[in-house]
């Protein structure tokens, strides 16, 4: 993804209050390898509960503000709807984001099942490794990043409500 800034980070935010903009802790981004992520994603250190992620949209860059369900998935797999990565229960999150808008001041959210530590750009670089005894890892990497990009505008689709 291209870079951002962390004006840029906090001018994305479409499902926030003011007051959740300003007290949103932000990542370390001299530390991120940007050409390697389709979303930024980063949890509140102080708020176990709270998670971010931003992504280009086209040329908008477009945030969200999610909150994790406090009962952890029981043990067993569970799969990321957003890069489809089987993990350990623990490791998968049912996320809901407040939806942009009157709909969000009204209650109305969305939700799904991400990557707890909102790492699904790392992780689906880690799995083709796999398939490189195959053949064809480049490929494969690319068709889960687009998958991962497709699945992420279909939810922040949701949150903007327009589908
Ligand atoms: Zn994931």
């Amino acid at each position: 993804m291209r870079p951002l800034t962390i004006p840029e980070i906090r001018g994305a935010m479409v499902n926030a209050t003011e007051a959740e903009i300003e007290r949103m802790p932000m990542p370390g981004l001299h530390e991120v390898v940007w050409e390697d992520r389709e979303y930024l994603g980063w949890r509140d250190p102080s708020a176990a509960h709270r998670g971010y992620l931003v992504y280009w949209r086209g040329d908008r860059a477009v945030g969200l503000v999610l909150r994790s369900a406090t009962s952890p998935l029981r043990a067993g797999a569970a799969i990321c709807s957003l890069c489809s990565t089987g993990q350990p229960g623990g490791q998968v999150t049912l996320f809901s984001a407040p939806r942009a808008g009157e709909a969000g001041r009204r209650g109305d959210s969305v939700g799904t099942y991400i990557c707890a530590d909102l790492s699904c750009s790392l992780l689906i670089r880690i799995a083709p490794r796999y398939f490189e005894q195959i053949g064809g890892s480049d490929e494969v990497l690319a068709r889960k990043s687009h998958r991962l990009e497709t699945r992420l505008d279909a939810f922040v689709s949701r949150v903007l409500q327009e589908a």
